[in-house]
């Protein structure tokens, strides 16, 4: 199986838009990322998961604290900004929440602290604890078949 054939079939799984954001030093660093599930309730877990040669993942190990922003339908250009995907000339600003940086008008930013890491191939998986969280009105970014979709197209497929 070569690596094409499984990212197009990992495609196929719908999912939204994070950028992850943490702070080394006083300096903010973000990174787009789907890769992203809810653990448990009791303590409230989280879980990302890190690509080995991504600059994030020893920030990450640094700080020991993260956020996941979860991206609305109007924040492609922040995906995109946070992937690489896109470049831009101004200074991008963060909002604080708690202990971390967090992207402002998000659907959800989740303020947590790293609560175990596990090494798994060629990714690290971050088990974050939700410390404090805010939640704003909004459609999501989705992420289907390597392209970025809005809520509104999957309805439509769905009404026919
Ligand atoms: P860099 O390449 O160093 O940074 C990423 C970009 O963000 C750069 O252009 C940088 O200039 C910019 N940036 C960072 N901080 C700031 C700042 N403070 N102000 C302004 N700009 C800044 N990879 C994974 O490992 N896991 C995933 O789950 C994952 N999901 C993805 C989902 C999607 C939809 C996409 C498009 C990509 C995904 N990636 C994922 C790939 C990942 O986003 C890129 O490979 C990313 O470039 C790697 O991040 P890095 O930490 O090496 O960041
Ligand atoms: P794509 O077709 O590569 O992505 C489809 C799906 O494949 C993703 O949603 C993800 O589930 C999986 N995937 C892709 N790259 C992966 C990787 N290196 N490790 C594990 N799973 C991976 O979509 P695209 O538009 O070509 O993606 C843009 C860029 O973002 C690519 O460079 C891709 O590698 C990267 N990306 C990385 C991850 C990840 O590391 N978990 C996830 C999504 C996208």
């Amino acid at each position: 199986m070569d690596d094409r054939q499984f990212r197009n079939a990992m495609g196929k799984f719908a999912t939204g838009v994070n950028v992850i954001a943490t702070e080394v030093d006083g300096e903010v660093h973000g990174m787009t990322a789907n890769a992203f599930m809810s653990v448990s309730l009791d303590p409230k877990l989280i879980v990302i998961s890190i690509g080995d040669k991504a600059n994030m993942l020893e920030r990450i190990r640094q700080s020991g604290k993260f956020s996941v922003n979860v991206l609305s339908c109007e924040q492609q250009e922040e995906s995109m900004r946070f992937a690489g995907q896109k470049q831009f000339e101004d200074k991008f600003e963060f909002d604080q929440l708690g202990e971390t940086p967090v992207v402002k008008n998000a659907l959800c930013q989740l303020s947590c602290e790293v609560y175990n890491e596990h090494v798994e191939g060629d990714h690290v998986l971050f088990i974050g604890k939700v410390n404090e969280l805010v939640l704003e009105e909004g459609d999501p970014l989705i992420f289907n078949c390597g392209k970025y979709r809005r809520l509104e197209a999957l309805e439509e497929v769905l009404s026919k």
